[in-house]
C-alpha cells in the first residue's frame, strides 16, 4: 500500500512559515502583505476558489482587498484597476481569476500586472526566468508539487518524472521545475501516442490532464510516486465529490507513494499562493533597496 503524501498536512506546515514570515515583515518593515484578488463575473467554482484563498489569507495575517466585477467587464475597465493596483503600494500581490469571461482578452490581461507583484508566476517575464532556471515567482501549482515531491524524495536527481499535461498554468511550470531539480523529464498530452507505456517507465508521474480517473494502476510502475493534480466533478447518488485524474484505490496498490484528491495539490496550492505574496514583498522591497542604494 502506497504512502499518502498529505496535502491538508503538509499545507499546514507551509502556512506556518508563510505566517512567521509575515510576522517578520510586520516587526521589522511595518509592512501587512496584502494580496489583491479579482474575479469576474459570477463563475460558481471561481466565486469558491476566491472564497479560499482569501479566508487563508486572513488566517495567516496576509490582508486582502477583493475586487468583484460585473460579468461584462470591458478590457479598458479591467485595465485601469490593474494600473491601480500596479501603482498602490499597499497592494503586494495581484491576482485575476482565470477563466476571463470571453470578451476579455487573458493574455493581455496577465501581461499587464505588474512582474513584481504576479504571484501566480503567469507574467511573460517570470515564464521566461523560470525556463531560464532564474529565482522568480513560480506558479503556485507545480511549486506545491514539487514540495509534496521533496517528501517523498528528498533528492529528485537522476528520477525520470512524467508529466501528463502541457499547459501554461501546470504542465509547462512543472516540467521545468523537475528539470531544474535534475530529474530526466517527459511530457506527454493529449496527442502523444502511447502514454501508458512512457507512464509505466517513470519514477514520478504528475497527473494534470483534467480527465477522471485517467491513469489506472497498470501505467505505475510498482514503487513509483504519483501526484494527482486533477480535479473532476461527479456526481454519486445526487452526492457531488470531487476525484483526481489518478484511479486512486486502484494505483496505491501499486505506487510506492501517492496524493489523494481532495486533500493533496489543492491546500498546497493555495499555500504557496501565500508564500508568494510574501515572496513578491522581498522582491518589492529589494527593489525599492536597490533604488536607494542606486540614488545614493
Ligand atoms: P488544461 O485543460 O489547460 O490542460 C490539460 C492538459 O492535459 C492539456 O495539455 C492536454 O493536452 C492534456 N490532456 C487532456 N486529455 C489528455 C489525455 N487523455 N491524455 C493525456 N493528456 C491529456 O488543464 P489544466 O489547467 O492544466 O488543469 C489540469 C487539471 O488540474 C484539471 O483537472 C484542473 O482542474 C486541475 N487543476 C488543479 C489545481 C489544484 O490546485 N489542485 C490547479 C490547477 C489545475
Amino acid at each position: 500500500m502506497a504512502q499518502i503524501i498529505d496535502g491538508k498536512a503538509l499545507s499546514a506546515q507551509v502556512l506556518q512559515q508563510v505566517a512567521s514570515d509575515v510576522a517578520l515583515l510586520k516587526d521589522e518593515h511595518g509592512i501587512v502583505p496584502t494580496l489583491a484578488v479579482v474575479l469576474v463575473g459570477e463563475d460558481p467554482a471561481s466565486q469558491v476558489y476566491v472564497r479560499n484563498k482569501i479566508k487563508r489569507a486572513r488566517e495567516v495575517g496576509i490582508g486582502s482587498k477583493e475586487y468583484l466585477l460585473d460579468a461584462n467587464t470591458t478590457q479598458n475597465e479591467l485595465a485601469q484597476l490593474i494600473d491601480a493596483l500596479n501603482d498602490d503600494a499597499q497592494v503586494h500581490g495581484i491576482l485575476v481569476q482565470l477563466p476571463l469571461p470571453d470578451q476579455l482578452d487573458e493574455d493581455a490581461v496577465i501581461a499587464s500586472i505588474h512582474p513584481d507583484k504576479d504571484v501566480d508566476g503567469f507574467h511573460p517575464l517570470n515564464v521566461g526566468a523560470l525556463a531560464a532556471g532564474r529565482d522568480t515567482l513560480v506558479p503556485c501549482t507545480p511549486q506545491g508539487c514539487m514540495i509534496m515531491l521533496h517528501q517523498a524524495h528528498p533528492d529528485l536527481s537522476g528520477k525520470h518524472a512524467v508529466v501528463v499535461g502541457r499547459s501554461n498554468i501546470v504542465g509547462k511550470p512543472m516540467a521545468m521545475l523537475l528539470l531544474q531539480a535534475n530529474c530526466t523529464v517527459t511530457i506527454v498530452h493529449s496527442r502523444t501516442r502511447d502514454i501508458e507505456s512512457l507512464c509505466r517507465h517513470a519514477d514520478i508521474v504528475i497527473a494534470a490532464a483534467g480527465r477522471r480517473e485517467l491513469i489506472d494502476a497498470d501505467w505505475i510502475k510498482p514503487g513509483a510516486t504519483v501526484i494527482d493534480v486533477g480535479i473532476n466533478a461527479i456526481e454519486i447518488e445526487g452526492k457531488r465529490k470531487l476525484v483526481g485524474d489518478v484511479a486512486f484505490e486502484a494505483v496505491s496498490q501499486v505506487a510506492g507513494a501517492i496524493s489523494p484528491v481532495p486533500g493533496g495539490v489543492g491546500p498546497m496550492t493555495i499555500a504557496c499562493l501565500l508564500l508568494n505574496t510574501t515572496r513578491a514583498v522581498t522582491r518589492q522591497l529589494s527593489v525599492e533597496h536597490g533604488a536607494m542604494a542606486a540614488n545614493g
